[in-house]
């Protein structure tokens, strides 16, 4: 299928596909590890490059080529790697492109682990890393040295969804050498392209919402052929391969991304909505209220504000900021307590004691994590389920 012929809606559910001889209208799970040649001279040719075609499943197997493909169509790259995790797509896509003494300028207010594996893993095999504000392109300039590679952002960034305008950090990235990452996990192409906004490099953790039903963990980098070649040769050696199977649930999640996506964005913002009404609620955080500092931008990066919302607990008299935000979430009865986000069911998380833990206390607050945090995935129930789920918000 040509790529551009088609509706963004239309690619999620058709490209990509490839049927075999029989005929079969869904995809097919190839969940075999390796292939067979016709002759020694066509695993020479196979082996050699010089043959297209499928070797062993560590390099490509049919199954997650396809997702490849699909998602390489959504995002408008040339090329995807499909990796097992979002996390070893960042590893794949650093290991890849930079060597001892090479530099990155990271948000933040990127991932947790994220910060885990720049500050603590790479960085014991000489990666020099600067955090800097995301939304401030002047720290980004400053940071820069004559060894920095990468830049790498998140937006809407977890959890506080701040945003930053992707053409202009591409734009002192690309001044400087650099190229500009994007980890796109929050919008999924169906909301925003960090490629046609000037990225050079996409990060997905396929874990979220192209799986969309938590089952599955797998990752993505996408870009350029040319960015790509390395990506894919350390992945193929390194294995940090994408599971079949989980290929294959991912491409099932795609074709449904669109829908979902609007879904999970009109739910968020209808509760994003009741919860600034709400006397238990100092602050909300979500780029689809005009309350949100980077709401004009959000609105022309994305097509709609997303499926996540944060926002502050007031704490009562007697409790602390914590105690305030862990009797909220243990109030719930209906929305799941876990980390996860990007499901049907919505789900709620303290930031600072779970998927933030791990970050410094003082590095936590510089981005602005405070204790009262408290992060909701909203999921595809009806919203009015989710609200009288929160109703202790209704008591200051
Ligand atoms: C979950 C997540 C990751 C890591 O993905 P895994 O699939 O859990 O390894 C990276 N970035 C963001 C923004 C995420 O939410």
């Amino acid at each position: 299928m040509t790529k551009n012929l088609y509706q963004p809606e239309t690619l999620s559910v058709r490209a990509g596909s490839e049927m075999t001889e029989f005929g079969e209208n869904s995809e097919a799970l190839f969940l075999n590890s390796s292939f067979r040649f016709n002759s020694a001279a066509q695993a020479a040719a196979r082996f050699g490059g010089s043959e297209p075609g499928n070797i062993y499943s560590r390099f490509t197997n049919p199954t997650v080529t396809m997702f490849q493909n699909k998602l390489a169509a959504l995002e408008g790259a040339e090329q995807c790697v499909a990796t097992s995790s979002g996390m070893s797509a960042i590893l794949a896509c650093v290991m890849a492109l930079c060597s001892t003494g090479d530099h990155i300028v990271a948000s933040r207010s990127i991932f947790g682990t994220s910060v885990q594996l720049f500050s603590n893993i790479l960085a014991r095999w000489g990666l020099q890393v600067t955090f800097v504000s995301l939304t401030n392109p002047a720290d980004w300039q400053a940071a820069l040295t004559a060894k920095t590679k990468l830049f790498f952002a998140e937006t809407p960034s977890n959890p506080l969804t701040e945003v930053c305008d992707i053409q202009v950090l591409a734009d002192i990235a690309h001044r400087a050498g650099a190229y500009l990452v994007v980890d796109n996990c929050f919008c999924t192409p169906a909301i925003q392209r960090p490629l046609a906004l000037g990225a050079d490099i996409i990060i997905h953790s396929a874990t979220k919402y192209i799986d969309g039903q938590g089952r599955c963990l797998g990752g993505a980098v996408l870009g350029s052929k040319a960015l790509m070649e390395p990506v894919y040769g350390f992945l193929r050696t390194a294995g940090v391969t994408m599971s079949a199977f989980n290929a294959w649930v991912f491409l099932k999640g795609l074709e449904t991304l669109f829908i979902r996506m609007e879904a999970h964005a009109r739910n968020a913002k209808a509760l994003a909505i009741w919860l600034e009404a709400q006397a238990g609620v100092a602050r909300v955080y979500y780029p689809g209220l005009a309350s949100h500092p980077q709401h004009a931008l959000a609105m022309q990066q994305q097509t709609n504000g997303g499926g996540i919302v944060s926002f502050e607990v007031k704490p009562k008299a007697d409790q602390t900021q914590q105690q305030a935000a862990w009797a909220l979430i243990d109030a719930t009865r209906l929305i799941s307590i876990t980390a996860n986000l990007g499901d049907a069911k919505s789900t709620i998380t303290h930031p600072a004691t779970t998927t933030h833990s791990r970050v410094t206390a003082e590095a936590r607050l510089a981005a602005g994590i405070s204790d009262g945090l408290v992060r909701i995935a909203v999921g595809l129930e009806h919203v009015d389920d989710l609200k009288a789920d929160l109703s202790s918000l209704q008591n200051a």
